[in-house]
């Protein structure tokens, strides 16, 4: 964990005026976990071979059980929406430490933008009985996070088109936060298998913007979009209008570092971005 200190405290140097901090990164040894963006988790259908959990992997190495995420409850509305029963959720302990990292970073970057603290969160599932990064224990499927206050953002709800540009941007900040310890993240504009919820798992990583994955891409689309009013097209692909416009947001945003190639660079940009989102004020 102690890179993850070590980027948060980056983070806050940089949201409160340090110039070239990001220069300062540190190379972060990350698990490479294999090739291609093209492998991503297509959400409930079964995935390629090599992106399946080794037999017996799971049965190999312990999940571990909870039902809050560092003092969070997390509920399940599936069926039952509004239920506050704790349940049972399972993952892998690695899997539930980076939660608690992302969590931390939600709490700390949604108060940034002057939201209460986090009171409950509703997934989907954490460890499922089928193929995959669910399958392995490493993956998280959230449906909503609830403030003290009463904000919200709601996946179930399909935020990331809502009327309300406000809740698109808050959409697109818990989105961010995601994509800050997690990958792949797949949101509501990846596909339609994912209009309800955020996919986050912990496959290929480190994170890095990724410009020929097609999960990457529309994120960068649909921010450019709503903090910046780009009008670009959420295809997917990576073209000269998207590079164009994520320069611009690059450049408005102070990073100086090569997102697409510095974990530092790329973690530092999504946490303006959540800021802003949480903010609810453009770039
Ligand atoms: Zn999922």
């Amino acid at each position: 964990m102690r890179e993850d200190e070590r980027a948060r405290g980056l983070d806050r140097r940089l949201f409160l005026g340090g110039v070239g901090a990001a220069a300062a990164g540190a190379v972060v040894a990350g698990a490479t976990g294999g090739s291609a963006w093209a492998a991503e988790d297509p959400g409930f259908e079964a995935l390629p071979r090599e992106m399946q959990a080794p037999e017996g992997d799971v049965s190999a190495q312990a999940l571990r059980t909870f039902s809050r995420i560092d003092g969070t409850p997390v509920y399940y509305w599936r069926g039952n929406r509004g239920n506050t029963v704790l349940r049972d959720w399972r993952c892998t302990q690695g899997f539930y430490d980076r939660l608690v990292v992302w969590i931390r970073d939600l709490r700390d970057l949604s108060s940034d933008g002057g939201f209460g603290g986090v009171k409950f969160l509703v997934s989907a599932g954490f460890y499922v009985n089928r193929s995959g990064q669910h399958g392995a224990g490493t993956a998280m499927d959230l449906d909503l996070v609830r403030w003290n206050g009463g904000r919200q953002s709601s996946m179930l709800d399909g935020h990331h088109a809502a009327s309300d540009r406000t809740l698109r941007r808050r959409y697109l900040a818990v989105d961010a936060t995601c994509r800050r310890r997690f990958r792949y993240v797949l949101d509501g504009w990846y596909n339609s298998a994912h209009r309800d919820h955020i996919h986050a798992d912990f496959g290929g990583l480190p994170t890095l913007c990724q410009k020929g994955s097609s999960s990457d891409t529309r994120f960068v689309q649909a921010m450019c979009n709503n903090f910046m009013g780009s009008g670009l097209a959420v295809d997917g692909i990576w073209g000269p209008n998207t590079d164009n416009a994520f320069g611009q947001a690059k450049n408005r945003l102070g990073i100086s570092g090569n997102p697409h190639a510095d974990l530092n660079a790329w973690r530092n940009m999504l946490a303006r971005v959540a800021r802003h989102g949480f903010r609810d004020e453009a770039f």
